[in-house]
């Protein structure tokens, strides 16, 4: 019985795929919705040996064409969940495909925040972070800003970690980077106490 590191894959279907606002379409050859880093990972490297190339979608958010593919599109819709709240240095690590609504909650019962995020909350963050999502506020940074650590799986179906204490440069250039070094697996980011936001609405 082959493991499930030596199986062969069998690739999912063909589907038409089009973004949230319908003004980017493609016809993907294979539409795949991994659960787990080891599913991407062997998905990669099945699309690697029969020459497809592999691209990755959020939620679909994004206008523009950094998305379509006649290849390969992986789905982080599953990749989803909080991994680990670390007390000691304020910091979560979530799975790329976890969306922004997702986290609030379980960070406040923890007596934690997310720095910043935007009005609409159901991006993933994956896809938040690779496209520099971004809130209000002249001092604070982009959601990708605070980010320490990314656990990416890349174009060979390998896994690379990224950590701001060992290369603050690699990791800075990985942050941003529109879903072209390969599949967000997990982020670990800073966080900031809980705290409450006063809305003031001025009424003409
Ligand atoms: C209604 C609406 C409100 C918005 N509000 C704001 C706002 O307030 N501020 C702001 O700055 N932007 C805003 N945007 C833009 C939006 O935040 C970005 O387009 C964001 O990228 C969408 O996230 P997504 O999960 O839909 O990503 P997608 O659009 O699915 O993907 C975006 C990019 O990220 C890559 N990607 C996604 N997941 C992964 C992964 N796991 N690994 C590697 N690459 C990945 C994709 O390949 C693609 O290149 C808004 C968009 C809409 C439609």
């Amino acid at each position: 019985m082959p493991s499930s590191e030596t199986r062969a894959q069998t690739l999912g279907p063909s589907m038409i795929w089009r973004n949230w606002v319908s003004n980017q379409v493609c016809r993907v050859k294979h539409f795949e919705m991994p659960s787990s880093d080891d599913a991407v990972c062997r998905t990669i490297k099945t699309a690697a040996s029969t020459n497809l190339r592999v691209r990755v979608v959020g939620t679909g958010h994004s206008y523009t064409p950094i998305v379509p593919t006649d290849g390969v599109l992986i789905s982080a819709e599953r990749l989803t969940g909080i991994e680990n709240i670390d007390p000691t240095n304020g910091s979560v690590t979530l799975r790329g495909g976890t969306r922004i609504c997702d986290v609030g909650l379980e960070l406040r019962s923890a007596g934690w925040a997310l720095p910043n995020q935007g009005d609409i909350d159901l991006q993933t963050m994956s896809g938040a972070v690779s496209t520099g999502t971004h809130g209000s506020g002249d001092s604070l940074q982009c959601l990708a800003g605070p980010i320490i650590g990314m656990r990416i799986a890349m174009g060979d179906g390998s896994i690379a970690n990224f950590d701001a204490s060992q290369d603050i440069d690699v990791l800075n250039a990985a942050k941003v980077c529109l879903g072209m070094l390969g599949v967000v697996l997990s982020i670990t980011m800073k966080l900031v106490p809980a705290f409450d936001l006063h809305d003031k609405i001025w009424r003409e």
